[in-house]
């Protein structure tokens, strides 16, 4: 049997003016689950779908989606699509080395590589019938690109609901990661919520890759970049009234969590080991991004 869900209130976080910040997970594989407390975080904020092994194993994906959600309980679990292509694994199809972060990547690979889509989302529907499932798109730079991945999951449902197959059509939100995307978020009315790929975002506006060491001054001298970025687009969505958070690496390092702060970010995804100390960051912090001990 399912155990009862734990209160989730150790996943919300007050500033000391009081306002609510969540704070999730990110995992890359499930045995990861083990070590985190679900009463501890607001669910996983983002579920890498990478490194879970063969991807066209549907029954893989779909036990590995389960796994999660009965860890979550209620809490959400985003799961994004393959982001395949760029520095993750290539099938043999991706773009050639030197194209990899610009070529044909995420959702780009995806839609060329329909089946894999196809597959994947047939897992995704049929694990939601079980909790509280989101969906993430990688590397999202026009709004055609979710809507055609919004069709494949529309076939796919009907085509599952023909069987008889129970599934639950999911929310489905983009990484906001690609700048042309992040400038233009008005324009994504169709994406249900919206999650800051910070790693991604800071190589693009920097024209410096994130795996070479010759240009990494470059890539970190882009973070006040970034956060211009992330603060208009923040205003955006909440003209849109849409759900937006961040689960790029900045956000597990409490040197940048006052700057994130000040951008108007309040949900964070982190990695396992940092959430601690974020947790004790922004328990430290007003909401406007300054520490509570710069006030005395
Ligand atoms: C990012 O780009 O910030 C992100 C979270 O995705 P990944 O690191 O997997 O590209
Ligand atoms: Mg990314």
């Amino acid at each position: 049997a399912r155990p009862s869900a734990p209160s989730r209130t150790g996943g919300v976080i007050e500033t000391f003016d009081g306002i609510a910040i969540r704070l999730s997970a990110i995992v890359n594989d499930p045995s990861e689950l083990k070590s985190i407390n679900p009463s501890y975080v607001a669910g996983i904020g983002l579920m890498r779908t990478e490194f879970l092994g063969n991807v066209f194993d549907q029954e893989r994906h779909y036990d590995i989606y389960r796994q999660a959600l009965d860890w979550a309980g209620d809490a959400p679990v985003i799961v994004r699509m393959l982001d395949l292509g760029g520095d993750k694994m290539e099938l043999g199809v991706g773009a050639k080395e030197s194209e990899a972060f610009l070529g044909r990547r995420g959702i780009r690979l995806l839609l060329a590589l329909p089946e894999i889509a196809r597959l994947q989302a047939r897992a995704l529907l049929r694990a939601a019938a079980h909790g509280n499932l989101g969906v993430l798109l990688p590397m999202i730079t026009v709004p055609e690109e979710l809507d055609a991945m919004r069709v494949i999951f529309e076939e796919e449902s009907t085509t599952l609901g023909r069987k008889g197959v129970q599934t639950r059509m999911p929310e489905i939100g983009m990484m906001v990661e690609v700048p042309a995307a992040a400038l233009m978020l008005d324009r994504f009315s169709r994406s249900d919520f919206f999650s800051f790929g910070t790693n991604d975002l800071a190589q693009y506006l920097a024209a410096a890759a994130r795996d070479d060491q010759s240009v990494a001054a470059l890539y970190d001298a882009a973070t006040p970049a970034v956060c211009r970025v992330i603060a208009q687009a923040v205003v955006l969505a909440e003209t849109m009234k849409k759900p937006i958070g961040i689960c790029g690496e900045m956000a597990s390092d409490p040197q940048h969590i006052p700057a994130l702060m000040t951008a108007g970010l309040r949900h964070f995804s982190v990695t396992p080991n940092r959430l601690a100390d974020i947790r004790s960051t922004i328990g430290g912090m007003y909401s406007d991004g300054r520490a509570v001990a710069e006030m005395k």
